[in-house]
């Protein structure tokens, strides 16, 4: 299991409430344009050129997240990349974030340090801005909330509606790897359960565990497309898994889509973890969740510019919404697809 490597253990009564808010918040800096007041007033102050888009998704401790194996500075990087997410599922820039933690008094000033430690370095690598939040106690367990904010010109904004008969559809990266991460460390636990003296087998998993612990929101594959000067004609993130995704996308479109096993882009250690727990890899592929990678439909004639890109996989194309939803095996077997999130895999 993972130490904790800071053994000072300050209470948080010792700063009071707005020593801590001062404490936590004193290393941020402002980097956009559009941010004319961060925090420090009653409210924060934008001034978007553009359309805004607004985001808000809430971590809760022994329901997103177990602490006995997630660190606190992952989670809080964690917690600002589940929303940036959302905002590069519009094609948007994210551009500011606030924060509201609920924490118990179990929690030393410390552990709040590394919280926002990862926080910081989220909206660092992203550039977006801290610009407010709020602080409250809890009695049982941390919950942490990001709002995320972004902005875009009207026409390039891109919803789940919007897919059309031929379209074809494409996914970022790889997929997979955050559920079975996921295994890996909830298999870990359980052995240091049992033997607290054994030694965590996590080298061969680095992936599997960077895509769980600390997953990164795909700001580049926003960039890539305006690059390319693609405009994607519908548009999700994966947070729930491929299928459920599929089932919004086509249920917001009013189309249905066909989909091909052999397409689906796995890393070799998702082959290779799912053998070792007798998972199917195209299941997990389908149903795991938390990757974080884009979902989105292109325009046939897009084909040309998209093709070769290593970060882009095209795994299947939008037909009428009569046919449905579809997985074609790699026997040529038509299977339909249901919506099946990482939590209904979890309770089987
Ligand atoms: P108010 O009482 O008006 O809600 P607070 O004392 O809660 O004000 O907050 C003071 C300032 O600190 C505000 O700008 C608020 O947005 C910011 N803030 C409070 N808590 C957090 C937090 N956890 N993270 C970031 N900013 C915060
Ligand atoms: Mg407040």
């Amino acid at each position: 299991m993972i130490e904790d490597k800071n053994p000072a253990r300050t209470p948080i009564e010792n700063l009071g409430e707005f020593g801590l808010i001062d404490f936590i918040t004193k290393n941020f800096d402002i980097s956009h344009d559009s941010t004319i007041k961060g925090i420090g007033d009653d409210a924060a102050v934008l001034k978007h050129d553009q359309f805004t888009v607004v985001t808000t998704d809430m971590l809760v401790e022994g329901v997103h997240f177990d602490l006995s194996y997630v660190p606190l500075k992952h989670l809080g990087y964690k917690s600002v990349m589940v929303n940036l997410s959302d905002v590069y599922a519009m094609n948007a820039r994210a551009t500011q974030v606030t924060v509201s933690i609920a924490i118990s008094n179990r929690f030393p000033v410390e552990a709040v340090e590394e919280l926002y430690d990862g926080i910081r370095l989220a909206c660092k690598t992203y550039g977006v801005d801290l610009i407010g939040g709020d602080t409250t106690a809890s009695r049982s367990g941390l919950i942490i909330s990001v709002t995320a904010i972004g902005e875009q010109n009207e026409e390039k904004i891109v919803y789940r509606k919007g897919a059309g008969d031929g379209d074809l559809l494409v996914v970022s990266g790889d997929i997979g790897a955050a559920y079975m991460g996921l295994q890996i460390l909830e298999r870990e636990k359980a052995v240091f359960k049992a033997n607290p003296q054994n030694q965590p087998d996590i080298e061969t998993y680095s992936y599997l565990l960077e895509r769980q612990l600390k997953p990164e929101a795909r700001k580049d594959i926003v960039k890539l497309l305006e690059d390319l000067e693609v405009q994607p004609t519908s548009m999700i993130d994966l947070s729930d898994g491929l299928s459920s995704e599929i089932v919004h996308l086509c249920k917001h479109s009013e189309v249905g889509m066909t989909i091909y096993e052999d397409k689906i882009p796995l890393d070799p250690t998702v082959i290779t973890a799912c053998e070792e727990f007798n998972l199917d890899s195209t299941t997990i592929a389908l149903s795991g969740g938390e990757d974080y990678e884009l979902l989105f439909t292109v325009k046939q004639e897009d084909f040309p510019k998209i093709k070769a890109n290593p970060s882009l996989s095209v795994i299947g194309h939008v037909v009428d919404a009569s046919y449905g939803m579809n997985l074609v095996t790699r026997g040529g077997e038509q299977i339909p697809i249901k919506a099946m999130g990482w939590n209904s895999l979890k309770e089987d």
